[in-house]
């Protein structure tokens, strides 16, 4: 990775001997499905330990039994292994509550931390603001013996929830108001993912997740900007909890993305409304959901390292990361033929059941993709819009009646004669050959209206092809989904596409003058989908 703030601290570090190997993580919530915005999070914490032989583990942040599912911990792990990282180690925050039980014990013994009756709302109220100091619970100053006995009684269940909470005896006049004694422990009476029903009390995330990073020896611990003002109580539970390592808390910006929600709260209701098909929808932001249009990780670590890393959130373009993914599916793709909303071409003069094979390249910018054999008949599909009956003006070069134009890579074909369909659209065109102007032949005494690509008929494979815009209306920021979502942001067209490989699923190909397109998910093998993954840029076409 390319230098930035985040490495300037790091080496600074190593060069004093403030730290001998370099530690990250990444600490999601198992609450949803990683986005493009957690891409960041992730090429920030494993790339920047592997620049300097570092390691870095993939931590759940499973201390909210209220939203984690197990569920979400397998989908993390097979996203972060598709964006090609293999974490040194799998880690539960929840591992850990033993242990931190203890240090909140050890708080209580050194007199800074206590337990309170006050509801959530006493809490808050108590709280203050940013322009008044807060006041004190009158639980606050419990005696040491007290508070361990209630705290025990917490553990055990004798309470019901939010009757009472253990809180970290601060200062509520602190200028910092998440250094307003914070509640360190509440009462929830939930099933764990990991630990079933041991425990009723649940550490808050500001007092877990600094002690997670300490008791995993982790040396920078990078988050999100909106945790900077966390940072001055992340360094006191390390400090006052007397934790072995001290961890250092670096902040980034966030990455967004323009007329993007990355939001996990948003995505279950677009999921639960039906906005879309799932997390995996095409549309969506998550990285399940790209994968499955066909971005590739490289394109997304190059979008996200291109994008630069700062200390103020960013919100970038969606053309810089469909850049991305063109460039990377450029080389890695064969370039074949698809015909989107087909009509029909019948040489007339060509042998009837004669099949012949011309050799193509398969991408002319990469040779270790080889050749193939391309079908060439009497019956072939060409793309409808590259006909028209009557040639428009001297700009037309592509097929029209009474006009030649290249059969890419077969032969020069005229137009003789239309047949239509009852609805009067064009059905058939009948046209003529010419033997002589087969590609590669060096034939050169005329030149034809255009090139056009065609895909024959006898070994045509019927494909459904997906087509994608924004989900969002563009400027509805802010409104209502009802309001916002665009109604036709999934369309179906239906072709053929030459029959050159079985089409794997996720197998991906450049459809030429068209654009990237990945087989689905619900591919099948004699009615091939494709997504369209990104347009050739317009040049190109
Ligand atoms: P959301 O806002 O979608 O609910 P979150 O921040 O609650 O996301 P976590 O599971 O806590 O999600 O995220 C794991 C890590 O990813 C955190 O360190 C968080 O800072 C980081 N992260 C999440 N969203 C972004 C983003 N848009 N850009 C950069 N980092 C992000
Ligand atoms: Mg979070």
């Amino acid at each position: 990775m390319e230098s930035n703030f985040i490495k300037t601290i790091v080496e600074k570090d190593l060069a004093e001997g403030k730290v001998k190997e370099i530690v990250t993580r990444f600490p999601p919530e198992p609450n949803s499905y990683l986005h493009i915005g957690h891409a960041r999070a992730i090429v920030v914490d494993f790339e920047t330990a592997k620049d300097y032989g570092g390691r870095t583990n993939l931590r759940f942040d499973d201390t909210n039994p209220e939203s984690e599912d197990v569920e979400y911990v397998d989908a993390i792990i097979e996203d972060v292994r598709w964006l090609g990282y293999e974490p040194d180690k799998i880690l539960y925050g929840s591992d850990y509550f033993d242990e931190q039980y203890k240090r909140a014990q050890l708080l209580i013994r050194k007199g800074l931390a206590y337990v309170d009756d006050s509801t959530q709302e006493e809490i808050s109220r108590m709280r203050g603001s940013f322009t008044e100091a807060g006041t004190n619970s009158p639980y606050r100053e419990r005696s040491v013996e007290e508070n361990l006995e209630l705290f025990e009684n917490m553990k055990n269940g004798k309470y019901k929830e939010g009757e009472k909470t253990l809180r970290a005896k601060i200062d509520m006049a602190h200028p910092n108001i998440n250094m307003r004694d914070p509640i360190i422990y509440r009462i929830v009476y939930q099933h764990h993912h990991r630990h079933g029903d041991k425990w009723c009390i649940y550490p808050m995330y500001d007092f877990a997740h600094p002690l997670q990073d300490a008791i995993e020896g982790v040396t920078h611990s990078f988050c999100s900007i909106e945790f900077e003002n966390h940072r001055p109580l992340y360094d006191w539970f390390v400090k006052e909890c007397e934790m072995e390592h001290t961890p250092q808390q670096i902040e980034f910006g966030r990455l967004n993305i323009e007329n993007t929600i990355l939001s996990k709260r948003y995505f279950r209701e677009l999921v639960e409304k039906g906005y879309v098909t799932g997390y995996d929808d095409p549309r969506m932001p998550t990285l399940r959901g790209i994968k499955r249009r066909g971005y590739t990780a490289d394109a997304v670590k190059d979008f996200v390292i291109s994008a630069g890393l700062s200390k103020t959130n960013a919100t970038v373009s969606m053309d810089m990361l469909e850049h991305a993914v063109r460039e990377d599916l450029k080389l890695k793709t064969s370039r074949i033929f698809a015909v989107v909303d087909p009509i029909e071409l019948v040489i007339d003069n060509y042998p009837e059941g004669k099949v012949e094979y011309v050799d193509v390249v398969n991408n002319p910018e990469n040779e270790a993709l080889g050749l193939r054999k391309m079908a060439f008949s009497k019956y072939v599909y060409i793309n409808r819009d590259d006909f028209i009956e009557e040639k428009p003006n001297k700009k037309w070069k592509r097929l029209a009646l009474g006009e030649e134009v290249r059969l890419m890579n077969a032969y020069f074909v005229k137009a003789n004669s239309v047949e239509y369909d009852k609805d009067g659209n064009v059905l058939r065109v009948h046209c003529t050959y010419d033997p002589e102007t087969k590609s590669g032949s060096g034939f050169d005494q005329r030149k034809p209206n255009g090139n056009i690509g065609y895909v024959e008929k006898s070994t045509a494979r019927k494909a459904k092809f997906n087509y994608f815009t924004s989900l969002f209306v563009p400027g509805t920021e802010g409104k209502d989904f009802s309001e916002r979502i665009c109604k036709d942001s999934w369309t179906i067209k239906e072709g053929f596409v030459e029959d050159f490989s079985e089409f794997k699923v996720g197998d991906s190909f450049q459809f030429i003058r068209d654009g990237y397109y990945t087989v689905d998910t619900e591919s099948k093998e004699d009615e091939l989908v494709f997504n369209e993954t990104v347009a050739l840029k317009s040049s190109y076409k």
